[in-house]
């Protein structure tokens, strides 16, 4: 086989379509966040950044960035091991402490990623449950979607955020089938909230053990950034609560939050954690830090629903699709992967605005979108500059104008 041929007449494929993706290379500033400087062509220009999952700017944060300085001198730079050998550092433990407080668990694991946890952990639960048969959303991100598949348990996908579907499929199922029912509450294409309550009555009527993806709203919502199970006092029904330190803490790694056997039993069976070096120190406290801080801290929630809000209203005058959600990600609309491609570039190019097109297979073919998302450090005249840029490329493209129903 011409094994670089293959390669080449698959990415022409990609291209063909519209969506082969180009990386835009930025430098972020620390206190310069949404600004960045981006490298084009041996050239520099400056970009504002509209499409960041540092949704409240807590990566450059002054609480976040001394604390990582900090450790990262008293530390050095890598853990030094696996956590088993030698790896465990005393601000992993600090972090892990953290973060079960954060959603009222006995316990958290840490990972390297929201990926590597939403994998390994329930690759590891549904996998060693005897019999376990997995009810899955329909729109679950592709993290928990490999880590079930992984685990080879039996799959059912339920309807996305359909309760009725979800009962009728627990219900094919007897009583002594163990069950595992995995869902996200913010999902981060289209910005809509599950209903969690209706969800967990399900499993509590079918005596299923419920694993909810929260990485889309941790420092979001709830009184101390618990996400939206904490907004609706639903924690504590919850048995097992999956969080990203990369997103809204500003740094990176991922967690599981649960019981102290549950969490006991993932870390003793989980290759994925088991097998992978720890995060560096400086990252375990600089995530700390911003927990902490997002804990008692509602300012940076506060502004950022404000910006959210204006840019919404902004969009509405002007007649710009947006989908209506009841989250801080606002899908603008487009449709179609080359003019997603082709509006995106010429916000950059003329405008210095950069928002990633978003295509298949992160969205289904045809509903190709520019995902924005306003955080606490947007000024009004950077939306002023946002909305006059858009309102522009709708009237020169002559694209739809008009709301989405809800
Ligand atoms: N879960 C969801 C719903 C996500 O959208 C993502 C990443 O975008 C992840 C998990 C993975 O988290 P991380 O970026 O920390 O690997």
């Amino acid at each position: 086989m011409d094994f670089e041929a293959y390669f080449r007449g698959e990415l022409e494929a990609v291209r063909n379509e519209g969506r082969y993706r180009v990386f835009t290379e930025i430098e972020r500033h620390r206190g310069r966040f949404p600004q960045a400087t981006r490298y084009v062509g041996g050239e520099t220009t400056d970009v504002t950044v509209w499409c960041s999952n540092d949704y409240l700017g807590m990566g450059q944060h002054p609480v976040v960035i001394d604390a990582m300085h900090r450790v990262l001198d008293e530390c050095g730079a890598g853990a030094g091991g696996t956590r088993n050998i030698s790896g465990t550092n005393h601000h992993h433990v600090l972090l892990e402490r953290e973060l079960a407080d954060l959603h009222g668990k006995d316990a958290a694991l840490l990972f390297t990623s929201g990926y590597v946890s939403n994998w390994a952990g329930l690759g590891t639960l549904c996998a060693r449950i005897p019999g376990c048969v997995v009810f899955s959303d329909a729109l679950n991100h592709a993290s928990m979607i490999e880590g079930i598949r992984y685990s080879r348990a039996p799959y059912k996908i339920w309807s996305h955020n359909d309760v009725e579907d979800l009962d009728r499929k627990l219900g094919d199922f007897g009583p002594d089938v163990p069950k595992l029912v995995a869902f996200e509450s913010v999902y981060s294409m289209d910005g809509d909230i599950a209903p969690i309550a209706e969800i967990l009555d399900v499993c509590e009527k079918h005596g299923a053990m419920s694993y909810i993806d929260e990485v889309h709203a941790v420092g979001l919502y709830g009184p101390r950034g618990g996400g939206v199970a904490e907004r609706e006092g639903l924690m504590d029904r919850i048995t097992v609560i999956e969080g990203t330190l990369g997103k809204a803490f500003g740094v990176m790694g991922g967690y599981i939050a649960a019981s102290a056997d549950l969490v006991d039993f993932v870390r003793t069976f989980a290759s994925g954690f088991i097998f992978s070096t720890a995060l560096p120190p400086a990252v375990a406290a600089g995530a700390c830090a911003s927990i902490r801080h997002l804990k008692t801290s509602e300012r940076e929630r506060e502004l950022q629903r404000d910006r959210v809000a204006t840019v919404r209203r902004r969009l509405d005058g002007l007649g710009i699709p947006h989908l209506p959600n009841p989250s801080h990600i606002i899908p603008v609309m487009v449709g179609d992967a080359k003019k997603c491609k082709m509006i995106s570039d010429w916000l950059m190019d003329n405008h210095g605005i950069y928002v990633q097109p978003i295509n298949y297979p992160t969205v289904p073919r045809g509903t190709e979108r520019l995902r924005i998302t306003p955080s606490p450090v947007h000024t009004d005249g950077d939306i002023d500059r946002l909305i006059e840029a858009l309102s522009d490329i709708w009237s020169q493209c002559e694209l739809a104008r008009g709301a989405i129903a809800a």
